[in-house]
């Protein structure tokens, strides 16, 4: 047994075989051979390792030409493990004896030696273990060929575990199948681990390297509360997560039973809870939990799950099925935030060669520079909302001027709409998001032009606290509790109160309910987050006063480090609603 820790993204415990997905992520099948095919399994084998030595062999002499012979021998090394007899005579031994697919014995015996060399204690030997992968991955490519196994095409329940997984792979993942996954890479409020709450998949991400311990078909256990993940756990542990899976469980049952009730304090203020969603399909999680409307429509997600540019039929259609199911609560609709992780079949080159992607051409910057591809999605948006009680908001702004085009534009595509008597809807509220610390700082000019703001503190902690939120390294950084995130939510909460601007927090921080007393206590009066979170976030509410929420919230403003408000608040909530404390 052999537990691996990580970061907790999406809660759950779920017990499941191994579904391992490569540095490519390619899937590896662990199908046995019929004793008649072995021969021919074999000759499969070897024509891979064949065609990868003229490949090497290839690299080797450009190598030798173009750069030198110090880098042309880096290639004679992979050339000589790829020729090694006792390698290869290891993985043909699976195959024969074993009737093992190719695919599967050969990463597995890789994967072995991969593990030796990062376990010798030497940095130049463990160097060496990415080579191995990187042969693995030549003979995969290889034998798997055209037939690389597509996560939406899994039909049996697995647990994912790969490298990395884009927000595209992950949208595209079936939960009834994919029963929970794992990954080396990947950060709190990346977009992945946000995808794997919306889609209810328990998930842990940002592990570090573990890859090498697993080869498929083991029994693996995700416990996407605590960030565990087991691979071949024992009785004992199997047991205990048994009983922890129906404690969660039984908490989930009770929390569902608040779902016709009121969100609001003890002392009868309300605060409304809104569901982030990212296809429309979500709404019926937020409605199932008593939502008070959608707060945050992440549109993007229509295109990271299309081969082509989305229509403005597409962009309608979605937009309808939405507002249809949410009747006249309402829906904020977000313009595309495509870029930085978030990259769709159309955008490749915009971010190909960026070096700094989450400083780069994303979001509104992207749809300014994009005029056809935003004005399909307003015209789409505005069409739909004579449907329902529709607003849009702009991502990621991060100066007047850019808000001022933004709505330029709306007001030029209305124009349109008019000319050609399209019906739409005129008087629509337009808001923006506040992700970017110079939006937070000029909150009191935005919320003269803006009609309601939401703080989007996934993007505002890393640009912050200069963290990348994807990036496991420095998830340690990564800090909603840091005294320079409260002061800024405060900010924008005050200067929304001068202006009468409604002020939302959208970002995964409103999901977390030890955050729920002090953005409360801060001045927050509406909330929007991930479905699963509502039930948690309702009931904390209404387990509070206002006034002891201020309190909550002016005692966290005088400690100055983030580690102390958030212990801290982990501790208010364990007097309020000890089952939501993990
Ligand atoms: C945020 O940045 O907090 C947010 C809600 O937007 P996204 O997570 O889609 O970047
Ligand atoms: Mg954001």
């Amino acid at each position: 047994m052999i537990t691996q820790h990580g970061i907790a993204v999406s809660p759950g415990v779920v017990i499941g075989p191994a579904l391992v997905l490569g540095t490519e992520n390619f899937r590896i099948p662990k199908r046995l051979v019929a004793e008649d095919a072995i021969d021919t399994e074999i000759a499969r084998f070897r024509a891979a390792t064949d065609a990868v030595c003229e490949e090497i062999a290839n690299n080797e002499k450009l190598a030798n030409e173009q750069l030198g012979q110090q880098y042309g021998v880096i290639f004679s090394a992979h050339l000589q493990m790829a020729r090694d007899p006792k390698l290869i005579g290891e993985i043909e031994e699976l195959i024969r004896e074993k009737c093992q697919s190719p695919e599967y014995a050969a990463s597995r015996v890789l994967r072995r030696y991969a593990k030796v060399f990062q376990n010798l204690g030497n940095s130049y030997l463990a160097e060496r273990a990415a080579d191995i992968f990187d042969l693995e991955k030549r003979i995969l490519r290889h034998l798997l060929g055209e037939s690389r196994g597509e996560l939406s095409q899994i039909t049996e329940p697995v647990v994912v575990l790969a490298n990395n997984l884009t927000p595209s792979e992950t949208a595209s993942m079936n939960p009834e199948f994919v029963l929970g996954f794992a990954t080396e890479v990947g950060g709190h409020t990346s977009h992945t681990a946000i995808l794997a709450g919306a889609l209810e998949i328990p998930a842990v991400v940002g592990i570090g390297d573990f890859l090498s311990d697993v080869a498929g078909g083991e029994i693996i256990v995700i416990d996407g509360n605590h960030g565990e993940v087991i691979i071949d756990p024992d009785e004992k542990t199997l047991q205990r997560l048994q009983d922890s899976k129906a404690r969660s469980l039984s908490v989930a049952e009770r929390l569902q039973s608040l779902q016709p009730l009121e969100s609001e304090t003890k002392d009868g203020v309300r605060v409304q809870i809104y569901g982030n969603i990212e296809f429309p399909e979500e709404v019926e999680h937020c409605t199932r939990r008593g939502a008070d409307g959608i707060g945050l429509y992440r549109t993007e997600f229509l295109y990271l799950r299309k081969q082509l540019e989305p229509s403005e039929e597409d962009h309608y259609s979605a937009y309808c099925r939405v507002l249809e199911a949410m009747g006249d609560q309402p829906v904020v609709i977000r313009t595309l935030d495509l870029g930085a992780d978030k990259v769709s079949t159309g955008f490749e080159s915009v971010v190909q060669g960026t070096q700094n992607p989450m400083l780069g051409l994303r979001s509104i910057r992207l749809s300014l520079q994009n005029i056809q591809t935003f004005k399909t999605q307003l015209r789409a948006i505005l069409r739909s909302a004579v449907n329902g009680d529709v607003r849009i908001m702009f991502p990621l702004v991060s100066s007047l001027l850019e808000f001022r085009q933004a709505r330029m534009i709306l007001t030029d595509v209305m124009e349109d709409l008019e000319h050609e008597k399209i019906p739409f809807k005129s008087d629509i509220p337009i808001g923006m998001m506040v992700e970017v610390p110079s939006a937070a700082l000029l909150a009191d000019e935005f919320a003269r032009e803006v009609d309601f703001f939401s703080i989007g503190t996934n993007d505002l902690i890393q640009y912050t606290l200069a963290c990348d939120r994807s990036d496991p390294s420095v998830a340690n950084l990564y800090r909603s509790g840091d005294p320079s995130i409260l002061r800024l939510i405060r900010m924008v909460i005050e200067a929304g109160d001068r202006h009468d601007k409604p002020v939302t927090v959208c970002g995964q921080m409103s999901a977390d309910p030890k955050f729920v007393p002090l953005l409360v206590g801060l001045g927050l009066r509406q909330l929007s987050a991930t479905p699963y979170a509502i039930p948690g976030l309702k009931e904390v509410v209404r387990n509070i006063t206002i006034r002891q929420a201020q309190k909550i919230a002016e005692h966290a403003e005088t400690l100055d480090l983030a580690r102390d408000i958030e212990n801290y608040l982990r501790g208010e909530l364990d007097k309020l609603c000890p089952d939501l404390v993990l």
